[in-house]
């Protein structure tokens, strides 16, 4: 029988990340299927072929053709593993579009992502990653995540404790490649309990009557005021981590920057410097700012040749460039060095 996936030579893959920029695949293959990605990952190992696994690709910066296969995960699904009187569990394939889980969850009564909505990329990716905002984690309701090895192509399942979650980070991503998640379940709350703690949704805590979707509504509207629409313009999220740095520090350049805004992380305590405040008081060159940089959000690096078709195939490079750029002129003006949050690929 022939197997149910096709593998493609020299893909142009430019269509499935959010960057949108020009990338080739030596090798490329779309699984729907746990069957699928193992039979797929058999014949990688068997040819030592490089395996990359591609979710929404929201989390990507591609800068060359990638010399391998690389394998989009296409595993949908979802079912209730458990459920009670308040609580519910639900395994969704990794494949699966995290903003529309948000949705239907928000829909259907199962309460605890609404925080999240409009994060692009997919369940698996947002499990590698720790996704997170407006002070929710997906690691508050992952129960358990189900992966392959790819090396011993044997299956198992990781308590959210082996997961090792930190922020934006777990064992996945520290162990890139080696895993690939095949399906997560989240323990969802049947009680509305909305987390407004973040500023702007303050103003929610006085409507009486308030759903999970006005909270994923309100959501929805604040990111599409502060970040650019994906679909039409280039571009990963924010570009860098927001550096933690030393009380030494905080002191020095709070002598000399008066108005720089300092906060602590909830969990750890430690000083956090917004790395957007950094880059936008930086001494950056003008050109790179004004072609590289959001002009709402100095955070997040954009393509606006996202549906130019005369865009150049080295402009992922051309953008890791400017980020190389960012990254000294920082370094240079603050001396504090920031780390990338996206992936360069290479
Ligand atoms: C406009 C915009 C806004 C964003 N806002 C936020 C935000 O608020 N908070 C936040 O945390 N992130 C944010 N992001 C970043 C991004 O959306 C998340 O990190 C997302 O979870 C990435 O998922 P993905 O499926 O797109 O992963 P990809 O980009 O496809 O992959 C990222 C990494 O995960 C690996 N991976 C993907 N799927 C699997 C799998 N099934 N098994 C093993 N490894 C896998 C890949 O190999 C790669 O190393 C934003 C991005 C954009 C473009």
């Amino acid at each position: 029988m022939l197997p149910a996936f096709e593998i493609e030579q020299n893909k142009q893959l430019r269509e499935l990340h959010t960057f949108g920029v020009p990338w080739r695949a030596q090798f490329f293959v779309s699984v729907t299927d746990r069957q699928q990605l193992v039979d797929v990952l058999e014949i990688a190992r068997g040819q030592s072929q490089n395996i990359f696994v591609l979710g929404g690709g929201s989390n990507i910066l591609p800068t060359a053709t990638f010399h391998g296969l690389v394998i989009a995960n296409n595993i949908s699904g979802r079912s209730v593993v458990s459920e009670n009187e308040s609580e519910i569990v639900i395994e969704f394939g990794a494949g699966e579009s995290w903003h529309d889980t948000v949705l239907w969850c928000a829909e259907h009564g199962y309460y605890g992502l609404e925080n999240m909505a409009l994060i692009p990329g997919t369940v698996g990716g947002a499990v590698v990653q720790n996704i997170g905002a407006y002070d929710s984690e997906i690691s508050q309701t992952v129960t358990s995540v189900a992966v392959i090895n790819a090396d011993t192509l044997q299956f198992a399942d990781y308590t959210r404790e082996q997961c090792d979650f930190e922020y934006r980070n777990s064992i996945f991503k520290k162990n890139r490649g080696q895993y690939v998640v095949t399906s997560v379940c989240l323990r969802l709350s049947k009680q509305f309990s909305p987390v407004l703690t973040y500023e702007p949704l303050r103003k929610l805590q006085k409507n009486n009557e308030l759903t999970a979707t006005d909270v994923v509504n309100e959501i929805i509207a604040i990111r599409q005021s502060k970040l650019p629409d994906w679909n039409m313009v280039g571009t990963a999220g924010s570009f860098f981590a927001n550096p933690r740095v030393d009380e030494k520090m905080v002191r020095r350049l709070s002598k000399q920057y008066k108005e720089m805004p300092v906060f602590s992380d909830k969990q750890t305590g430690q000083k956090i410097i917004p790395a957007g405040w950094l880059i936008e008081h930086s001494k950056l060159d003008k050109k790179i700012r004004e072609k590289f940089l959001y002009p709402k959000h100095a955070l997040v690096l954009v393509n606006n040749q996202k549906h130019d078709p005369k865009i150049s195939d080295k402009y992922g490079k051309e953008i890791y460039h400017a980020s190389k750029m960012i990254i000294n002129r920082v370094h240079k003006d603050f001396g504090i060095t920031l780390e990338r949050e996206v992936l360069i690929v290479e």
